[in-house]
């Protein structure tokens, strides 16, 4: 039995990426054996694709952080041969062979089951991007944002996170301000629901006083850096900021005292280890949740034999919405 995938190699320091046919005995490892139908390419996915950010030690190697398809064989009584199932994180695709591959293994405990409305390209159209939007928006919430207390924005608004981050809040009740670098993108996000469009340039200037006006309910930051620097600084009272990604930068040249005198909250958001309760909890209120028709807007869909292009651009901030992968 052979599969195919997309393997990266890496010989005298150069990264090459080829289509080959692959013998079953180099699955990974894992009770559950599954036939990927649909995977997709998150900012991560480029990072694996190119070699860079030191986020796989083993070449060669397979990415794919994400990946949805059907059970083959099982040996966990949990998953059945015919079941749907999504990986998402785990550091799949990292440190493990990942979703860009007709064929995987994966650890039971690993495994959602996908949703009974949802298909495995809705999944993927989803993916870690639009996890980690729903997980964000679930923090706050936790934390007593509630419709009715005024705009929740949403930074890096055009990326696949910013975009199902604003199509959810807007189905929740939120008025969104998108923030954006790209305005070509403007009616897209008017589309998805954002009601304010906020070019990056007016928060793209480090902090130069600590306190500005308060003005967002809750803000889902996919970009870090001087952005969510200046953005702290706007919250009103007692309101929290979800810190999901650095598309802007790592570093945060803020001061504490929007913490001290307003008792903003920042809250880190992370979806690669999130436990499998709260996985659950996300997926499913995904689907009841997010507008399959507006998902289906945010979607660009590749063959496996083209993604590495797709990985290229959204490192440069060049891919808007979701790209779904064709596996099978
Ligand atoms: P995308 O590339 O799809 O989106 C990022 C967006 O950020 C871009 O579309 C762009 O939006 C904006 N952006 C890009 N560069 C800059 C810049 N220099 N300054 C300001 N804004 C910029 O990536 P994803 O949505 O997949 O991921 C977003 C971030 O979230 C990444 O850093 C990723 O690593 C992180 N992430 C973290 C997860 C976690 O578990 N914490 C899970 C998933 C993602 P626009 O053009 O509209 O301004």
């Amino acid at each position: 039995m052979s599969f195919q995938a997309l393997v990266v190699r890496k010989a005298d320091d150069r990264i090459t990426q080829s289509f080959e046919t692959l013998d079953d005995n180099l699955l990974p490892p894992g009770e559950v054996t599954v036939d990927v139908e649909y995977s997709t390419v998150n900012y991560k996915d480029g990072l694996c694709l190119t070699g860079q950010g030191g986020l796989v030690r083993q070449y060669p190697h397979v990415p794919g952080i994400d990946l949805a398809g059907r059970v083959v064989a099982s040996e966990s009584a949990a998953f059945q041969p015919g079941d749907r199932v999504i990986l998402t994180g785990w550091r799949v695709g990292e440190v493990r062979w990942g979703g860009y591959a007709t064929r995987t293994r994966a650890d039971a405990a690993q495994l959602v089951h996908l949703p009974a409305a949802m298909t495995t390209r809705q999944a993927m159209a989803i993916g870690t991007a639009g996890l980690t939007a729903m997980l964000a928006i679930m923090a706050l919430e936790a934390q007593g944002l509630a419709p009715g207390q005024g705009e929740v924005l949403v930074t890096g608004a055009s990326g696949g996170v910013g975009s199902v981050a604003v199509a959810l809040l807007d189905a929740l009740g939120y008025p969104v301000a998108a923030v954006t670098g790209r305005p070509e993108h403007g009616d897209y996000l008017r589309r998805l629901g954002a009601k304010t469009l906020i070019d990056r340039s007016e928060l793209a200037e480090t902090v130069k006083r600590p306190l500005e006006g308060e003005r967002w309910a809750g803000c889902v930051d996919a970009v870090g850096g001087a952005m969510l620097a200046r953005v702290l600084g706007q919250m009103k009272y007692g309101a929290s900021v979800a810190a999901v990604g650095l598309a802007g930068g790592a570093t945060l040249p803020a001061t504490v005292i929007p913490f001290l005198l307003r008792g903003v909250n920042l809250l880190g958001i992370d979806s690669v280890l999130q436990p499998l309760d709260r996985r659950r909890a996300a997926w499913s209120r995904l689907a009841e949740t997010l507008p399959m028709a507006l998902l289906e807007s945010m979607i660009e869909e590749v063959a496996l034999a083209d993604v590495v292009p797709v990985g290229e651009a959204i490192l440069k901030g060049g891919v808007k919405g979701r790209t779904v992968v064709r596996v099978a």
